[in-house]
């Protein structure tokens, strides 16, 4: 007999509360050594460190070139520069909005488009449907670290000539065809924030073949500056200092660790969650692996018996962070709705998936127990789903 969800009464499984996202950060006595460095030589950013940690990411992603950046966001930003990028860009709503700013930074137009409805990363054939005259690159996100339809997407941009520039935010310690990602369309940036996988406290990572595109984005970083003193376009500081360098590199040797504690922690989701009716995942396409950076249901309500909302109050009540990503999808922010024409936008399975998912935790030294209780937490809800909703949705009267 399933016990009682704590809405309706039970104990809480968390009664210390649970947290989306805890980073898994190396022992500090691994980097005291080197930080005591640090303030030794007083070369605090600029240094030797940052060159080291770029050299490891291009060895690890197996690309040509990696700037190491202060940020993801402004990766892109100073990316989508390199690129050139003008007019209109096409870039899916279900996202963060960071996917989104970096084209609104440079002067280019969003043009939102729909979502698979079964992966959730944006659709190549509502992508190729989108292009106009005015459309001079694509942005694609390899949503919560299930890697996009790559080729599908570098086939339409050879097509018609167009950037790709992919949001990897998400993609450190994914696999496309057993490698990592990095290596597609123009350009891809990844972020080492602490809610990623990999962390360098705040960081950002740009990952390249294009030998013209990582030099353009390593003047941009520094102000703009090519190393004489004038400058050859508008730049930012955009530098990632060296105690954040030192960091990510610890980050990096954890990760496969990291990694595969996330694919545990999904696999058990997977199967007891997964045996609920009325829930959903994200597809991972055959031989790709994801990196786990977030784990979203969809709910059915009819099939669950409450809906995502009703779902993350019984949670709460149970002491369980919970997210709704990415609701409101990009386009409906204040920063984007007044540009956006209404008539023009028809993302129907954006706006189904968006009011249907939930996030909830996961974290690489996640232990079994604390998985374990995440899971009887929504067996729990499901099983005394009619009690729940008594309980937590108004009547209609
Ligand atoms: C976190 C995130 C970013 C921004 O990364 P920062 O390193 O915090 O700037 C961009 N895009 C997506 C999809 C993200 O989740």
């Amino acid at each position: 007999m399933t016990s009682v969800p704590a809405v309706l009464g039970g104990d809480p499984l968390f009664a210390d509360g649970l947290r989306m996202f805890r980073p898994t950060l190396p022992p500090y006595e691994e980097l005291a050594p080197d930080v005591a460095g640090l303030f030794e030589t007083g070369m605090l950013t600029a240094g030797p460190h940052a060159v080291e940690f770029e050299r490891r990411l291009a060895d690890h992603l197996e690309v040509e070139h990696v700037v190491a950046v202060s940020s993801c966001t402004v990766g892109l930003v100073l990316a989508c520069q390199a690129l050139d990028l003008t007019g209109e860009a096409i870039v899916p709503s279900f996202t963060f909005m960071a996917t989104v700013h970096p084209l609104a930074w440079n002067g280019v137009k969003p043009v939102f488009v729909d979502i698979d409805p079964e992966t959730w990363n944006v659709d190549p054939v509502q992508v190729e449907k989108a292009i106009t005259k005015n459309t001079s690159g694509i942005v694609a996100v390899h949503l919560l670290g299930t890697p996009a339809a790559v080729e599908a997407l570098e086939e339409i941009a050879d097509r018609h000539d167009l950037r790709l520039l992919f949001d990897a935010a998400h993609g450190f310690g994914a696999l496309h065809d057993g490698r990592p990602l990095g290596r597609y369309g123009d350009v891809e940036v990844f972020s080492a924030t602490p809610t990623k996988v990999l962390s360098a406290v705040e960081g950002g990572i740009v990952a390249t073949n294009d030998a013209e595109i990582a030099r353009r984005v390593r003047v941009a970083r520094n102000y703009g500056n090519p190393g004489d003193y004038g400058s050859e376009f508008p730049g930012l500081n955009a530098r990632m200092p060296e105690f954040n360098a030192l960091v990510g590199m610890k980050s990096l040797e954890m990760l496969e660790n990291n990694v595969s504690r996330r694919q545990e922690i999904a696999a058990t989701y997977k199967a007891r969650i997964g045996a609920l009716p009325g829930t959903a995942f994200q597809r991972i396409a055959e031989g790709d692996r994801c990196s786990f950076k977030e784990y979203s249901l969809l709910i059915d309500e009819v099939d669950f018996g409450m809906d995502r909302g009703t779902l993350a109050k019984a949670l709460a009540a149970e002491g369980i962070d919970s997210r709704f990503y990415y609701d409101p999808p990009v386009h409906a922010h204040d920063a984007y709705r007044h540009a956006v024409d209404p008539a023009a936008l028809d993302l129907p399975v954006t706006t189904a998936v968006a009011k249907s998912t939930i996030t909830i935790p996961i974290y690489s030294h996640m232990d079994d127990d604390t998985v374990d209780r995440v899971c009887t937490a929504v067996e729990r809800a499901h099983a005394y789903a009619d009690d729940v909703r008594a309980r937590l949705e108004p009547s209609p009267e």
